[in-house]
């Protein structure tokens, strides 16, 4: 069928519209609307919103018979930016683009049923409206998942609301939408697992050491002999025979505590110049996201000179701040300037970007530092280049990133890699009392969480603050449900908790869960996690000669633990003793142990014995 030229359309009286201009492109009476604040990490695409949409009768939502259910969707949707429901912001960009592809399907949806306005939509009609795009399958195949799914109730009721005051778009009160579980919240967006994320960060901040050196090394003499050799005249082709020759003596550092170079030599192609170059930029990458949390639009945006050097609070010392711009939560199009506290591996990531970067900011004549090449090999003369597509990235990270540190599976899968990962797993280890299992990167960590407390700091990122309060006590939570419901518990203080707890054995239900609620609401309870068990902290009976704000972590050790009248654990914990049980009876078959050492192993071992039989025995007696 062909497509009819759309008619101009006008916004009815009624509809809050102060002028007809919608954006700086754009006219209310547009059939294609081109919003503003184009962010980083999108491309301009993705912000136009096209209302000549097919409908299942295979007219277009622009043919004459549905203008009034246009406008009134052209209000609705305009509406939200200009006139919000009550205790809302002004729609965003990116707010109206979600808004607009939910729309679309409804409306395509009640077109196929004879509706010609949004009144038609009845109560039922909603929950049937509801139950059919709960089983449409989402971009993996699988059914939508709950947030998704939260989008078209969200529409309904946006719907419902606004219709107080623009009448053309009034629907009757939809059913609520059920609260969707903890599990499911949990699902979504999740972080990387520690198995996956201390390996990915430890090998992305190996790549920017001495290896970045080297591959910016190779990439500016590969790049100087290619610009050499079309600068003579010869073809593309012939110019990459010429780097071939230029870079066939170059040789990778070997680095300490190692026998080989970091990687093999000679390079036989521009390709594989580029192939490191953009591993490098990749690395860059998670460095920052995992290590600052930073969102994708975020990291896009940084530009040569975003470091920053800032005393402390006391002005003891000098941290050094990452400088950009957050968009996201923000009113402004332009975003709000924001430091983030940055820790040395980030600090010499953008020094490598900078220098990796500088190339294609010359030619380019932009600032920012994740510039990319739309072509692969070198930058030939006609090169384009901008910001890569989220999408890019995402690939890059799963695929080429993936292969080149080896990054293991999960559970004997590949682990699926997001850039919004990087933020949630940053606010999950910031978050983290205890980060014993994060042996690589407490370093890092703990100086952000260190300057992220000290009192210079102003952080205006309010939702990482939120979202690393919320992992806090997520795993809080979690730990104290495991303790009042595990039938196996060992330490002083799990035996305590053992002959108390009502719940000894019980399923995680809505009576241990309101009781959870409780003690975190109104006791002063304070629970630490760690890899070996729990700590029911108090101050006075502290084992580790811990303060007022919690357990000593130079003298918190397994050993100190377990005699602690605070310790508490689980049968989760059971195969940390076990293994630290193994290692030291393996320690004591050595012939060559000295008698001190050999009593130390013996101690290791019987605390291992005491620890693992009062599992046992609280199993065994539960
Ligand atoms: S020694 Fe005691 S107070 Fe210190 S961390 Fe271990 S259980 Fe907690």
């Amino acid at each position: 069928m062909s497509r009819p030229a759309a008619r101009p359309t006008s916004p009815p009286a009624s509809v809050p519209v102060r002028a007809e201009r919608v954006t700086t492109r754009s006219l209310w009476s547009d059939t294609t609307w081109h919003l503003d604040g184009l962010r980083p990490s999108r491309r301009a695409y993705q912000y136009t919103l096209d209302w000549s949409f097919q409908l299942p009768d295979e007219s277009y939502f622009t043919d004459p018979q549905w203008s009034d259910w246009l406008h009134a969707a052209k209000a609705f949707l305009w509406s939200l930016r200009t006139d919000p429901p009550e205790g809302r912001f002004a729609a965003h960009e990116t707010t109206l683009i979600a808004v607009f592809k939910a729309l679309r399907i409804l409306i395509r949806w009640m077109a196929g049923r004879g509706c010609r306005c949004f009144s038609d939509l009845s109560r039922e009609a909603a929950a049937e409206f509801i139950a059919e795009v709960a089983q449409r399958p989402g971009n993996s195949g699988k059914t939508l998942a709950p947030a998704t799914l939260a989008g078209y109730h969200n529409l309904l009721w946006l719907l419902y609301i606004q219709g107080s005051r623009l009448p053309q778009v009034a629907i009757e009160e939809p059913y609520r939408a059920p609260r969707r579980g903890r599990k499911a919240v949990r699902g979504w967006r999740p972080y990387t697992p520690d198995e996956i994320a201390v390996p990915l960060v430890s090998a992305a901040v190996r790549l920017v050491g001495t290896p970045a050196d080297d591959i910016i090394a190779l990439a500016t003499r590969a790049q100087a002999a290619y610009d050499e050799a079309l600068g003579r005249g010869v073809s593309p082709t012939k110019a990459g025979f010429a780097v071939v020759s230029a870079i066939a003596g170059f040789r990778f550092s070997t680095l300490p505590g190692e026998v080989q170079p970091w990687h093999a030599a000679p390079v036989t192609s521009t390709k594989q110049v580029r192939h490191l170059a953009d591993r490098l930029y990749d690395a860059c990458f998670v460095i920052v996201a995992y290590l600052i949390g930073a969102r994708l639009s975020e990291i896009l945006e940084l530009q040569v000179g975003c470091i920053e050097q800032q005393p402390s609070g006391d002005g003891s010392e000098q941290f050094a701040y990452l400088v950009g711009r957050i968009f996201k939560t923000v009113r402004a199009r332009e975003g709000k300037p924001h430091r983030w506290v940055a820790p040395a591996p980030v600090v010499r990531a953008i020094a490598v970007m900078e220098q990796l970067s500088a190339p294609l900011r010359r030619r380019s004549g932009r600032q920012e530092l994740w510039l990319v090449l739309d072509s692969t090999g070198l930058a030939g003369p006609a090169a384009r280049i901008g910001l890569p597509h989220g999408f890019t990235i995402v690939g890059r990270l799963n695929q080429a990133f993936a292969r080149f540190i080896g990054l293991p599976p999960y559970r004997g899968k590949p682990w699926h890699l997001t850039p919004h990962q990087g933020r949630k797993t940053f606010a999950r280890f910031v978050g983290k009392r205890d980060r014993s299992g994060l042996h690589a990167l407490q370093m890092h960590l703990g100086h952000v969480t260190r300057v992220m407390t000290d009192r210079g700091y102003v952080g205006t990122d309010f939702v990482l603050d939120e979202l690393i309060d919320r992992n806090a006590r997520e795993e809080t939570r979690h730990a104290l449900e495991e303790l009042l419901t595990a039938t196996a518990l060992g330490g002083k203080a799990g035996r305590t908790i053992a002959e108390r707890s009502r719940f000894r054995g019980r399923t995680r239900d809505g009576a241990v869960q309101a009781y959870v609620d409780f003690l975190m609401k109104e006791t002063d309870l304070r629970l630490g996690v760690c890899d070996w068990g729990y700590c029911v902290y108090k101050q006075e009976t502290s084992a580790c000669a811990g303060d007022e704000k919690g357990p000593n972590p130079l003298l918190r050790t397994q050993s100190v633990c377990a005699g602690c009248s605070n310790f508490a654990v689980t049968d989760k914990h059971r195969p940390v003793w076990e293994a630290r049980r193994a290692r030291n009876v393996e320690l004591l078959g050595q012939p060559h142990l000295d008698p001190e050492s050999r009593l130390l192993v013996q101690q290791r071992i019987a605390e291992c014995d005491g620890v693992l039989g009062q599992l046992d025995a609280t199993t065994h007696g539960a």
